[in-house]
C-alpha cells in the first residue's frame, strides 16, 4: 500500500475570512500542485487534510516535497497505512518510524479512532503500542508532556495509519484568497523575497519586469524568468510582463537633470506597473524596496515615487536588514540566481550623485517637458507576456 500525506492547515481561526473559502481555495491549489505527480484524492476530516494516491504510479515523495511549498499548510507528515489490527499497527510503526524511534529519548503514542467498531479504545491501543515500543527500544522513556517523538496512530474506515510529528509547512494563506497584486521583479535579491512574502499572505501575483535591451542583456532577462520560475512552487503559475524600457531611459538621459534621473525613472516604472495592474485585476503593487538601502530608497524617494499611483504600494521588506532578506532568499531558493552578475536596468545610466531627498514639486517640474502619457503608452503597447508554468 502506498503512503499517504497528512496536512495540518493554518490560520483557520481567521477573523472575517471564512473557513470555507480558505479550504476551497486550498483544495484547488493542492490539486494544481499535485497534478504533475499523479492522481490524488484530497479530503478533509476532523481538521486534518488527507492526500491519498489513487494509483501505484503516483510519486508520493515528489508530491510531499511540492506540498511543503503550498501556502495555507502549517504541518505535513507521511503516514503509512496498515491493516486494522493492533500487531499490524505495531509492526508498521517499527518499520516506518524505526530511525526516529532509535534516535529519540522520550516519546508518547497518541491514537485517533474514527472507526468505532475497532475492538480497542484509543487509550488501550496507545498503551499497547507504547508498551511494546518501550520494550523494544531501550533508549525510549515515556514523556506525555514534552516528548521528542509522538507516534500517531489513526484507525479510520478502510485502514489504519501510522505517522510521526509533522514537519513545518510553508504557513501563510492559500494563494488567491486575498486578491491579486502586480510585483515589480528585478534580477536582484530583494524583489523575489518581497513577492514571496506577499504571496504568502494569500495574494496571487503578476510579475512586471523592466527590460532595457541592449543595455541589459538577454541573460539578464533569462535570469528574471528563472527567478519567476523558482517562485512558482509558492505562487502557482505566473505571467511575467516584460516591459521594453530602453526608449524611456534614453529619453530621460537626454532631457532630465542627472541627479533626478533615477527618481523620474522609478516614477515611470510605477505608472507602467499600475497600467499592468489594471489589466490583470491587481489591486496593489509590490516592490523589494528596503528603507535606506540605496539612494532611491529613502523615505522622501518613496514618497515621490508613490505619488504617481493610487494603488497601495506594498513593500514587505521595507524594515528588514539585508542579512534578513538574504536569509529568506536562501530559504526559498532564489539567492544563487539573484547573485548572478547581470546588469539590471536600474544600474544603467545611474547618476553619480543621485538626489537623496527629492522634492515632489521639483521632480514634477523636471517631468513637465515630457510626453508622459505617450511614453507610458508606447511601453505598455510593447509589453511581452511570458507564461511561467513552473
Ligand atoms: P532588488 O534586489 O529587488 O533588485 P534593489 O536593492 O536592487 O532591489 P532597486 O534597484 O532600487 O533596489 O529597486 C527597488 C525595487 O524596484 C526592486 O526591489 C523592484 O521591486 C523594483 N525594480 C527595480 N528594477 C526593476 C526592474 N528592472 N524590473 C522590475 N522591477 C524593478
Ligand atoms: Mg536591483
Amino acid at each position: 500500500m502506498n503512503e499517504i500525506i497528512l496536512l495540518k492547515l493554518g490560520e483557520l481561526v481567521l477573523k472575517g475570512l471564512n473557513r470555507r473559502s480558505f479550504e476551497d481555495k486550498l483544495q484547488a491549489n493542492l490539486h494544481r500542485r499535485l497534478h504533475p505527480f499523479g492522481q490524488f484524492r484530497v479530503y478533509t476530516r476532523q481538521s486534518a487534510t488527507y492526500v491519498e494516491p489513487m494509483q501505484d504510479s503516483c510519486d508520493v515523495a515528489g508530491a510531499y516535497e511540492a506540498l511543503k511549498k503550498v501556502f495555507g499548510i502549517v504541518g505535513l507528515s507521511l503516514a503509512r497505512p496498515c491493516e486494522k489490527d493492533k500487531d499490524a499497527i505495531l509492526a508498521a510503526a517499527q518499520e516506518f518510524l524505526g530511525d526516529k524511534l532509535r534516535a529519540a529519548r522520550t516519546f508518547k503514542v497518541e491514537t485517533k479512532r474514527a472507526d468505532k467498531t475497532f475492538p480497542m479504545t484509543s487509550i488501550q491501543l496507545s498503551q499497547y503500542v507504547g508498551g511494546e515500543l518501550h520494550e523494544r527500544y531501550p533508549n525510549l522513556t515515556v514523556d506525555v508532556h514534552h516528548p521528542e517523538l509522538t507516534v500517531f496512530l489513526e484507525v479510520r474506515d478502510y485502514s489504519a495509519y501510522v505517522h510521526a510529528s509533522p514537519e513545518p509547512g510553508a504557513g501563510g494563506l492559500p494563494v488567491g484568497i486575498n486578491g491579486r497584486a502586480a510585483a515589480l521583479l528585478s534580477g536582484g535579491i530583494d524583489s523575489p523575497v518581497a513577492a514571496y512574502m506577499i504571496a504568502k499572505r494569500g495574494v496571487a501575483l503578476d510579475m512586471v519586469h523592466f527590460f532595457s535591451y541592449p543595455y541589459t542583456s538577454q541573460q539578464a532577462k533569462d535570469k528574471v524568468l528563472e527567478l519567476a520560475r523558482l517562485l512558482t512552487p509558492y505562487t502557482g503559475q505566473l505571467t511575467v510582463h516584460v516591459v521594453p524600457f530602453t526608449a524611456i531611459q534614453e529619453e530621460l538621459r537626454r532631457s532630465c537633470p542627472e541627479e533626478l534621473f533615477t527618481i523620474v525613472m522609478r516614477r515611470f516604472m510605477m505608472r507602467i506597473s499600475q497600467k499592468v495592474a489594471a489589466r490583470c485585476g491587481a489591486k496593489a503593487l509590490v516592490t523589494g524596496e528596503s528603507l535606506g538601502q540605496v539612494a532611491s530608497q529613502t523615505m522622501d524617494a518613496m514618497h515621490v515615487t508613490g505619488a504617481v499611483v493610487n494603488l497601495p504600494v506594498l513593500r514587505p521588506v521595507v524594515g528588514m536588514d539585508k542579512e534578513e532578506i538574504v536569509q529568506i532568499s536562501r530559504k526559498i531558493g532564489t539567492y544563487d540566481t539573484s547573485i548572478l552578475p547581470y546588469e539590471d536596468c536600474c544600474t544603467v545610466f545611474t547618476p553619480r550623485h543621485p538626489r537623496l531627498r527629492p522634492v515632489l514639486g521639483e521632480v514634477e517640474h523636471a517631468e513637465e517637458a515630457l510626453d508622459i502619457d505617450g511614453m507610458v503608452q508606447a511601453a505598455v503597447d510593447g509589453i511581452e507576456r511570458i507564461q511561467i508554468r513552473g
